[in-house]
């Protein structure tokens, strides 16, 4: 029997505010101490109140609006009871019954679109480190503000849900609303997986894999669950819902606990805050600032750039930010640049944040494509770009400077190619060439090259060679 895998994904995504949800406190807990971006808010020390970060309320705008998704006018806290250590208020401050973005899609690079349930807004737990026999808290992380977001049941495969779990973090950092840090934890993804037998107009019994933290072991963790329900199933048992772990190291899901119901968090409304009142003018006021997302440039450059190179660039905003300021007639040229040189350096992230100027690609795509420069020596004057002492100099100083100019002159080069065809060194090969032995070209336009410094163009060299000697 051929079963069909329905799957639905929660998204965590941490949002890259100054200070944190409910306090202020720096949000950003990078190379900090443990428990040293706290407050007592987070604490939840008696006779603490929270005070809602209205930036957080803006970034949830931006990143309802890069999914498509309609921002709720009303939307409300709700209090989510549950009693561990690594939330020292016994609850979690989060959005149940009104959250801020409501229905929305996001559409893959295929084409194929995911509808968002909806959205919400609330604060992240602490992290807890385990040790033998005791456990470590560091609350850095509490009520670092996150928006879940929670998509309709629309995935098929293992494929699709790495895809979008792919796009929803390039929407997120095109945004900017997250660092999208995702071994860092900024984007955590929790997978609903269920299987039916093909043609069933039910769903089946499904499981929760939590936690997962990159889009390989989104696809990894689901294609295990399909081929494990699978077996389930054909041996005549159940599928039990249930909550699972995924071990990147084994490659399996293993059963954590039967799943809680709404019920068990005894949700209620969180008296410590008003609600969240957005006027449809505060909300377009944001939605404006919304930069190009993915599926505009995909728009924009489908047509020029080739599609596996497009996203290459597009998991980079600052590189697809730079390409889209280059006179267009280069933006091929210098995509490619981008994806096979700068990409391939050691220091390519350091890179990243001091591209530069669109000027200066643009002047350095030209002379590429005047064939003042060979393809090597574009990539010399590139690199070269990012040395600090070459800074800002413009692509023709830097390939002066390099001496990587090549000589296209006809006539200059014509007179070299004639001391070439003097020297007696070259008597033989000359010979050898008119008597049919076409690979001696090579050696003599090598010959002509060193003559010239390695400044000629050698296309144009051989042409020249070929004239003379025939
Ligand atoms: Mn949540």
């Amino acid at each position: 029997m051929k079963y069909i895998p329905t799957i639905g994904i929660e998204c965590h995504v941490q949002l890259a505010t100054k200070t944190k949800l409910f306090s202020e406190v720096d949000n950003d807990a990078r190379n900090k101490e443990p428990n040293s971006c706290v407050s007592p808010v987070d604490y939840a020390l008696p006779g603490m109140l929270p005070r809602l970060n209205g930036e957080a309320i803006k970034f949830a705008i931006l990143a309802g609006k890069a999914m498509n998704c309609k921002i709720n006018n009303y939307s409300r806290f709700d209090r989510k009871h549950y009693f561990y250590p690594d939330s020292p208020k016994g609850y979690q401050i989060t959005q149940f019954y009104h959250p801020i973005i409501g229905e929305g899609y996001v559409e893959l690079p295929s084409g194929r679109r995911i509808r968002i349930e909806h959205a919400h807004l609330e604060g992240d737990a602490g992290k807890l480190t385990h040790f033998d026999n005791y456990s470590l808290v560091d609350l850095n992380r509490v009520d670092t503000p996150l928006i879940e977001i929670v998509s309709m049941p629309d995935i098929h495969s293992a494929k699709d849900a790495h895809d979008y779990c792919k796009e929803l973090w390039r929407l997120m950092i095109f945004a900017g609303v997250s660092y999208g840090d995702l071994y860092n934890g900024n984007m955590r993804f929790d997978v609903n997986t269920s299987i039916a037998p093909e043609g069933s107009d039910q769903l089946g019994t499904r499981t929760e894999v939590k936690n997962l933290n990159s889009f390989r072991s989104v696809e990894r963790a689901i294609e295990y669950e399909i081929a494990r329900q699978t077996k389930v199933l054909e041996s005549g048992e159940k599928v039990k819902q249930e909550t699972r772990g995924w071990n990147d190291a084994t490659g399996k899901t293993t059963a954590q606990r039967s799943k809680e119901e709404a019920k068990d968090y005894r949700y209620m409304p969180e008296p410590d805050l008003p609600p969240v009142n957005l006027t449809d003018e505060s909300i377009k006021k944001e939605a404006e600032k919304l930069p190009l997302m993915p599926h505009d440039y995909r728009e924009k450059f489908g047509d020029i750039i080739a599609s596996d190179i497009l996203e290459i660039l597009l998991d980079y905003p600052e590189l697809t930010k730079k390409i889209n300021e280059v006179e267009q007639k280069y933006v091929k040229n210098i995509s490619n640049l981008f994806t096979s040189v700068l990409l391939a350096e050691e220091k390519s992230a350091e890179y990243l944040n001091d591209l530069p100027s669109a000027k200066q690609l643009s002047d350095l795509a030209e002379m590429n494509e005047k064939k003042e420069l060979s393809s090597t020596g574009t990539k010399e004057v590139f690199l070269k770009m990012f040395d600090p002492q070459m800074k800002g100099r413009d692509a023709k100083t830097i390939a002066k400077e390099l001496g990587v100019i090549q000589e296209n002159d006809l006539g200059a080069l014509e007179q070299i190619v004639d001391t070439v065809l003097a020297k007696p060194e070259t008597k033989k090969a000359q010979e050898d060439f008119r008597n049919g032995e076409e690979k001696v070209i090579g050696f003599l336009v090598g010959q002509v090259m060193k003559e010239s410094h390695g400044k000629a163009n050698p296309s144009a060299v051989q042409q020249i060679l070929r004239q003379k000697l025939a």
